[in-house]
């Protein structure tokens, strides 16, 4: 339910009410907006028209049903996008946000050089994994804690801020203590108890689509997480499993402008694991941005014929370049900054 309150109701109204959801056995989220303040109140759907009770309580506007399963993420409980901050850059604002690296750190001197290039070809977030969730056990798995050390000594030296994935509940506290965005991957987009955990810390989440998965089921994910209480989830589009091949996933342009339509949260496209292929990655970061996108996270790597993982669709340094020197133009032509 979303109890609306007046525009003139006071910090104790709402206070008031928001105890009287928590007696009720229900979970207030406050939302504040430009001219009033909503609260979410989620729980056990069975019961819920016990919240109508609240429609007489002082300072309460309407007691309205989320009519949309996913409640908090939904558009029916805020209105106005929602911007994430993070350090110095915010996500959903006016301006397109640039998330770049490799797969996954490598060594002291891969991550290090990588992030310097970043930064000054005009990226805004290193990314970067320490934990990787591989198809084959043979395959590299990534630096582990060490991993997660180097890409914090990278994102300092390039005072950038940093995204890693998360794979498992038990590390998301020691994962926290090195970066500053959460990463959820295609493969545990659906693993509910990482999905609660990481609902649980203050840091914000980028929840990628699980790769067969419909939108409806991607919010019902992205609800998971804030339905614990993390507001600050950015979804990002990373392509799904058609029968295509020419592709390593299809990307699914339409998701942005549908998600646009269906949640507040701001969405992000991943070009480089939705093709496959270095040469399909600006075109399709170029397609997200018309599109609507808030940002793009992209692959790059200083040798990419020599990465551990994900080599043939990560950018070198060059291409990286040329590619946010066009998303610079094209984003002034949609009327980005
Ligand atoms: C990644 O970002 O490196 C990654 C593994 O992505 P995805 O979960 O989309 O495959
Ligand atoms: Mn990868």
């Amino acid at each position: 339910m979303v109890i609306v309150m007046k525009p003139e109701a006071t910090e104790e109204q709402l206070q008031n009410v928001v105890t009287r959801i928590e007696e009720l056995g229900y979970k207030p989220h406050i939302i504040y907006g430009a001219t009033r303040n909503v609260i979410g109140a989620v729980g056990d759907e069975r019961g819920k028209f016990i919240l109508q009770s609240l429609e007489v309580m002082d300072g309460v506007e309407a007691v309205i049903p989320i009519l949309k399963p996913y409640k908090l993420t939904s558009k029916e409980v805020k209105r106005e996008k929602s911007i994430i901050n993070v350090k110095d850059v915010a996500i959903g604002g006016d301006e397109l946000v640039v998330i770049a690296g490799p797969c996954a750190v490598e060594s002291e001197e891969q991550i290090i050089n990588t992030a310097k290039a970043v930064k000054s070809l005009g990226g805004h977030i290193l990314r970067g994994g320490a934990y990787k969730p591989r198809t084959s056990p043979y395959s590299f798995q990534g630096l582990g804690k060490e991993g997660l050390e180097l890409l914090k000594k990278a994102a300092d030296i390039a005072l950038l801020p940093v995204v890693t994935e998360v794979v498992n509940p038990e590390h998301v506290e020691l994962v926290c203590e090195y970066v500053d965005i959460l990463q959820i991957g295609t493969r545990n987009a659906q693993n509910f108890e990482l999905l609660k955990k990481v609902g649980q810390i203050d840091k914000p989440v980028i929840l990628k689509r699980g790769m067969a998965m419909t939108i409806k089921e991607w919010l019902m994910s992205a609800e998971y997480i804030l339905s614990e209480g993390n507001m600050n989830v950015i979804l990002c589009e990373r392509g799904i499993r058609t029968f295509e091949t020419a592709t390593r996933n299809t990307l699914d342009l339409s998701a942005i402008t549908v998600l646009k339509e269906e949640t507040h949260l701001p969405v992000i496209v991943d070009p480089s694991h939705a093709t496959g292929y270095a040469k399909y990655v600006p075109s399709m970061s170029y397609a997200a941005v018309a599109a609507g996108a808030d940002g793009l996270m992209v692959e790059v790597h200083p040798q990419p014929e020599k990465a551990f993982s994900d080599g043939p669709q990560s950018l070198n340094f060059n291409s990286f370049g040329n590619l946010v020197a066009k998303l610079k133009q094209l984003s002034w032509m949609m009327a980005r900054l």
